[in-house]
């Protein structure tokens, strides 16, 4: 491969990084060091009630402790802050409305939840296009009311792509999730368009990620060829799951990075003991995150989600 590979790793500064977080940085940045390529570090903070400065701060410390560096990015450069970037996302969506993909919406989210059950696998509600069916005059008359968002006309038809780990994955954008919104109402953009814009303009070739936006990556690429780039790989890895299946999230205060830190003492500890139970160490020995490196190989990631007793990983 001649191509010059640039990962990232894309965190939302809500919380401090729990073991989920961790996999996934770890995930992306073993595979793009393995190849020899450049990795971002990008702080996705869009959400203005949930981000915080002092989280950003934390997740930078937290990847330099675990020895998971970076060559671009980072929450001191503004550049690879998403709520510095909003001039690019306010072009892309000039470059859509001038393709007449973009409709303001005036539903409230408990119009929307009332008229649709959520979609089975978490929660998400497909929209059904009514504000798209809007005259001028009863957008008019509805805007008096209240501020809309911006929802994407997303084209009919399926969307392929062939993942990393997951192989052929086939999906429709259109019956998955209707029209996005890729402006809130508040003025917030929304995370489908700034993470489509980023990672083309960051000039990224290949995203590892959480298997949770697997569904997100159709919809994404529908993005990518409306605003015209050249989308890169993608690989979306399992995820950690507690013995009953459910998925591990950062209410599991005793794995986030401080009760990690304090349990584990040395980073060493947990990268060994993260790396064997996701397939890419034979024993769950210390070593360090360059130690990985000459020992990656894709196909030894575990395929199917991966058991976590929190019990085991937690200060007892
Ligand atoms: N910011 C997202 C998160 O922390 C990740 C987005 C992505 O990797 O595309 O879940």
């Amino acid at each position: 491969m001649s191509e010059a590979v640039r990962g990232r790793f894309a965190p939302s500064p809500s919380g401090r990084m729990h073991l989920g977080n961790v996999f996934c940085a770890l995930a992306a940045w073993l595979s793009c060091r393995a190849q020899g390529g450049t990795m971002l570090l990008r702080i996705e903070d869009l959400d203005p009630e949930r981000s915080k400065p002092e989280y950003a701060r934390l997740i930078a410390e937290d990847l330099r402790w675990l020895g998971l560096d970076w060559d671009e990015g980072g929450p001191e450069d503004p550049a690879f802050v998403q709520s510095a970037r909003g001039a690019l996302y306010e072009k892309a969506l000039e470059r859509l409305r001038a393709q007449n993909l973009l409709y303001p919406c005036f539903c409230t989210r408990a119009e929307l939840h009332a008229a649709q059950a959520p979609h089975a696998a978490d929660g998400r509600v497909v929209y059904d296009g009514r504000c798209r069916r809007l005259t001028e005059a009863e957008r008019e008359a509805l805007s008096a009311v209240r501020p809309p968002s911006l929802r994407l006309a997303v084209p009919d038809g399926g969307v392929c792509f062939d993942d990393l780990f997951c192989g052929r994955v086939c999906r429709d954008p259109a019956q998955d999730w209707g029209d996005i919104v890729v402006r809130r109402r508040d003025g917030a953009f929304a995370y489908q368009l700034a993470v489509v814009v980023d990672d083309a303009l960051m000039g990224v070739t290949e995203v590892i990620r959480g298997r949770d936006l697997l569904d997100s990556t159709p919809v994404q690429l529908c993005l990518y060829r409306l605003l015209g780039y050249d989308p890169p790989r993608f690989g979306h890895i399992p995820l950690l799951v507690a013995p009953d299946g459910r998925r591990l999230s950062k209410r599991e205060r005793d794995l986030d990075m401080g009760a990690l830190r304090a349990r584990f003492g040395a980073p060493e500890a947990l990268i060994g003991r993260l790396a064997h139970a996701a397939g890419l160490l034979a024993r769950p020995e210390p070593v360090r995150a360059s130690d990985l490196i000459p020992l990656y190989r894709p196909e030894a990631l575990k395929r199917g989600d991966i058991v976590v007793n929190p019990a085991d990983w937690s200060v007892s």
